[in-house]
């Protein structure tokens, strides 16, 4: 074995944190004798919400060679696109906008979306909406799921939308198929050795449980990196105000189109996440802008269930990160590492990127200082990143019409790095090349930067535009619109998709 292999590795938790970490590990490691235990508290459960994802999701299926009719169906899991922002903006043609995950095709329509908002920026009468650019959107539109006939070479980026729970069995039944160890048990104490590092998890059964590395999927609790080892955890409160969320299933009639839908609510905004068998809803808000009975109000009357008995789930979101997701023998992820909030879904792609990271860096150093340092710096700045972008949206916004709404619009709590985005958008300098120096392109691309700007309509008041000069060249959207609308032909709806492949 490897002297960079850990022998024993424990990772206290079973939620999808858990069971995706352990599938990771026992994929790279297994095979070269460590071993991987899972131990999860069946008394506590998992938090079981988070229904969207990211690509990132899609590149860990396939990472693990899991196909997808192999595991979507198992977990009601639809296709997503992207997600529609409606109602973050008061601008006139700009009260939604769709956020595509940016596929290939786009690399000829974007330069032509990033040409017109430079346009618009300056106060030009082009057409800036994203919503006229990207294939993702179009597809979205249509119903399509993104797979492309055969002759068409040229697969979008795409993620899912799934059940939380069945997504969690799905993966303990494919890793202990493998030999990863299941061990249901509550952890109730933690002994340390001389150096600090964790010796031994107690169980309240009396078993005790040894490891070289712990990884703590604990949820919220975060039982070994912030409650045994002490780790600081660094609070976003101030920047995002949103610290809980109710939820409620709803039915469908079968037809949904594969995109989230992120609708701004008075205090917060809600998801709308199509599974095969429901609809996933949840209004995440501000308690310090609404109670929980008034946000669960808001959230029945909006989704047309004031007279159902079905029972809402208030959870509450502590949003932050901890300072060092890998100390001492301990690596941090999921729920006990952070949580920015759902509303770009990324949750499972940090837990994912996190424990890649992690193995690489324990390969190439094991416990030394210089790579344990240099993964914390990067995870720490993949937080900050997706933080950042998160916040745009709640600082860009353009409503008026609530306490909460303009107190998003007035923080001043901005990082700088999201302070350089902002500069560099209103004074029409290169958004793409700020993106670059500030965050080495590396969370958000810049057509999503684009697409956020341009989404809220944050261009001159309609009063100061004014019609292009002849000297300057607008996009050709016959051109662009005619890509999309054909490229679209290659895709079939999901209902065809579906009766193709069972036939
Ligand atoms: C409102 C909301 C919406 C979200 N939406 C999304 C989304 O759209 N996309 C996304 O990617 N993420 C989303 N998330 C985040 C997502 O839910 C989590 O990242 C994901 O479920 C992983 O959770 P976890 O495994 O870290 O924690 P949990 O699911 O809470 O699991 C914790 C595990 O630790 C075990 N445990 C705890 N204490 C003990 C103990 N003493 N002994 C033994 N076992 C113990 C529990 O039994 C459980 O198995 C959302 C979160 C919230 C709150």
């Amino acid at each position: 074995m490897s002297e960079q292999v850990p022998p024993n590795v424990v990772i206290l938790g079973g939620g999808s944190a858990g069971w995706i970490t352990a599938c990771l590990m026992h994929q790279e490691w297994g095979a070269r004798g460590a071993t991987i235990t899972v131990v999860e508290s069946p008394e506590i459960g998992i938090i079981g919400v988070g229904e969207g994802s990211t690509p990132q999701l899609k590149a860990f299926f396939d990472h693990l060679d899991i196909a997808e009719n192999d595991w979507m169906s198992a977990c009601d899991a639809t296709y997503k696109l992207g997600i529609r922002f409606t109602g973050w903006s008061e601008r006139a043609g700009y009260e939604s906008y769709f956020h595509p995950f940016p596929g290939p095709i786009d690399l000829h329509s974007e330069p032509a979306f990033v040409n017109n908002c430079g346009l618009a920026r300056r106060g030009f009468d082009v057409p800036a909406h994203p919503d006229d650019y990207f294939l993702a959107t179009v597809l979205a539109e249509q119903g399509k799921v993104p797979h492309p006939t055969e002759n068409f070479p040229f697969e979008p980026s795409y993620g899912y939308h799934f059940d939380a729970y069945k997504l969690g069995a799905f993966l303990r039944e494919y890793a202990t198929a493998r030999g990863v160890i299941h061990r249901a048990a509550k952890v109730k104490d933690v002994e340390r050795k001389d150096d600090g590092d964790i010796a031994t998890l107690k169980c309240e059964d009396g078993n005790r449980i040894e490891g070289d590395i712990f990884v703590d999927c604990s949820g919220f609790r975060s039982i070994l990196a912030q409650q045994a080892l002490g780790g600081r955890f660094l609070s976003f409160g101030e920047n995002l105000f949103n610290d809980r969320a109710v939820v409620m299933p709803t039915t469908h009639d079968g037809l949904y189109k594969p995109q989230t839908d992120a609708i701004a609510m008075r205090a917060g905004w809600r998801w709308s996440i199509p599974l095969t068998t429901r609809v996933g809803n949840g209004y995440v808000y501000s308690s310090a802008h609404i109670s929980d009975d008034e946000a669960e109000t808001e959230l029945r009357q909006a989704i047309g269930m004031e007279d159902s008995d079905t029972n809402a789930r208030v959870l509450r979101m502590k949003v932050g990160r901890v300072e060092n997701s890998w100390s001492q023998n301990c690596l941090a992820a999921g729920l006990s590492q952070g949580f920015i909030e759902p509303l770009e879904a990324t949750a499972l792609h940090i837990v994912i990127a996190t424990a890649l990271d992690f193995m690489q860096a324990f390969e190439a150093g094991g416990f030394t200082p210089e790579h344990r340092d240099q993964f914390n710096r990067q995870t720490a700045a993949r937080y900050d990143g997706i933080r950042d972008y998160i916040v745009g949206h709640y600082r860009l916004n353009q409503r008026t019409d609530t306490d909460y709404w303009r107190a998003n619009a007035a923080n001043q709590n901005l990082s700088d790095g999201l302070k350089a985005m902002m500069t560099a958008w209103f004074t029409h300098k290169d958004v793409g090349a700020c993106n670059a120096e500030v965050f080495d392109q590396q969370y958000y691309s810049n057509a999503s930067w684009h697409c956020l700007f341009a989404g809220y309509g944050t261009f001159p008041p309609a009063e100061k535009v004014q019609p292009l000069p002849q000297q300057l060249k607008a996009a050709d959207m016959e051109s662009v619109q005619n890509t999309l609308s054909v490229s679209a032909t290659n895709f079939l709806d999901a209902d065809n998709v579906r009766a193709h492949e069972s036939g």
